[in-house]
């Protein structure tokens, strides 16, 4: 018996005061609990830290065209090029030896067309250029999206329903159209994989779009090519630069017939639980910033997918335009908006700044507790 000579009431005030006094059982506040006590040094910080940046955790978006001329810089993405494929040795080998380990590939192609035949030709721009960057880099991963956007002359992300009669009178004129798209979709995934790709990412938010690349893929005999889906896209006015970059904007109309509503976060679960049903090996939201409970939610529900998160163009032109204003410092702004991205949940960061985060964490790497 712990309390032999006392009465319970005694005994019950003997437990109440113990309990205060413990830290840990009794909720207490200051002064018992400071927890600047563990950012006094650059060393303590260190060691709480629950968020590690790294350069394994960014894959860099490069966009190619033809040409023989070098790159060509993106006026609203600045520090951002077009590459030709004579000009992509140097870059991709700087990109490697940074320790980024994969890039995502889009393409401007020499000509746009109704369907985007360019978009699965195997001398197209995207195809060229898996096929130049496995050359110099091997063991760089080569992503590409997989999209009709930048093919087609209309800009759209599919066949349109289009002409007289329309070939669906049911839809609206100029709709994109579901099943037809996934068709082309899984040609063009196919002929990435047959130029080298390692990974194909599906952008376009149209239904059914993983099953049916999957089935395109194995049906090639390509069962170990994996797919990222674009499963969580929003139409958001934060892609505008990447627009100019791509040479892609829709020449009439918008995406909110297949992109999601910034509003929607239950229907994102339902998008991602989609794509894991028709065998999505890792799954995307884009943008990124914005939508930090999404990624969120997405990575809480799928905790065994990994998960990509898109830092968009329009996030970058943001922090590189108010950087150049000297209203904000570049470097502290740029590493901490990745980090708020890696802590929401995302496992991998598509992002602009990729080379030059990858260079400060470098720098960084010796210092402790910046
Ligand atoms: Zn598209």
């Amino acid at each position: 018996m712990p309390f032999p000579d006392i009465s319970l009431r005694e005994k019950d005030a003997v437990l109440k005061e113990h309990l205060e006094s413990s830290p840990v059982n009794s909720g207490a506040t200051f002064p018992v609990v400071r927890p600047r006590r563990l950012r006094r040094s650059p060393v303590l910080r260190a060691m709480v830290r629950e968020t590690e940046l790294t350069a394994a955790d960014f894959i860099y978006p490069m966009f190619v065209r033809p040409g023989k001329d070098g790159a060509r810089e993106i006026p609203s993405m600045p520090g951002i090029y077009q590459w030709t494929i004579t000009a992509l040795s140097e870059e991709v080998e700087s990109i490697a030896n940074l320790g980024i380990p994969a890039v995502i590939l889009f393409g401007i192609p020499e000509h746009k067309d109704p369907v985007g035949v360019e978009n699965f030709s195997v001398d197209g721009i995207v195809q060229q250029a898996i096929r130049a960057i496995k050359k110099i880099v091997p063991e760089l991963v080569v992503i590409t999206d997989v999209c009709m956007c930048e093919y087609t002359d209309h800009g759209h992300c599919g066949l349109l329903n289009l002409g007289d009669p329309l070939p669906d009178p049911s839809l609206p004129e100029g709709y994109v159209l579901n099943d037809p798209t996934l068709e082309v979709l899984g040609k063009v995934a196919v002929s990435h994989a047959q130029a080298g790709a390692d990974i194909v990412a599906p952008s376009g938010m149209i239904d059914g779009m993983v099953g049916s690349i999957r089935k395109s893929l194995d049906q090639n005999k390509f069962e170990n090519i994996a797919i990222l889906s674009y499963a969580v896209k929003y139409a958001s006015a934060f892609y505008g630069p990447f627009r100019d970059a791509a040479e892609s904007p829709p020449k009439f109309g918008d995406r909110k017939s297949h992109q999601m509503d910034p509003a929607n976060v239950r229907e994102a679960l339902r998008e991602a639980e989609l794509d894991v049903s028709e065998g999505a090996d890792m799954l995307m939201v884009k943008p990124a910033l914005p939508y930090l409970d999404v990624i969120h939610r997405v990575h809480s529900q799928f905790p065994q997918i990994p998960l990509g998160a898109y830092n968009v163009s329009g996030e970058y032109a943001m922090l590189k335009a108010a950087s150049e204003r000297g209203w904000l410092d570049e470097r502290k702004t740029v590493l901490e908006a990745l980090t708020g991205i890696k802590r929401a949940g995302a496992d991998l960061i598509l992002t602009y700044h990729a080379k030059e985060a990858a260079r400060w964490l470098a720098e960084e790497s010796g210092k402790i507790g910046k």
